[in-house]
């Protein structure tokens, strides 16, 4: 028994996607995915894309496409 990490996926409510490891990416690929799809925040250490803030360890928002004022 005795200290083991975890083997199963992560808990996306306790860490980022920043702190995934290869491993811990490999098995949660098909997660990672919906928790990506539509994202709203980047984050401004990692450059990693995220649906929420919670998910990244140093967020900032991005704008959705749709909302570009540029676009006519
Ligand atoms: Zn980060």
């Amino acid at each position: 028994m005795g200290k083991e990490k975890k083997k199963g996926s992560p808990d996306f409510d306790k860490i980022t996607l920043c702190e995934l490891d290869k491993d811990e990416i490999e098995r949660s690929m098909e997660k990672i995915k919906n928790l990506v799809a539509h994202p709203r925040h980047i984050c401004c250490k990692c450059a990693r894309v995220a649906n929420r803030s919670d998910l990244l360890c140093k967020p900032i928002a991005i704008s959705p496409p749709e909302a570009d004022p540029e676009r006519s």
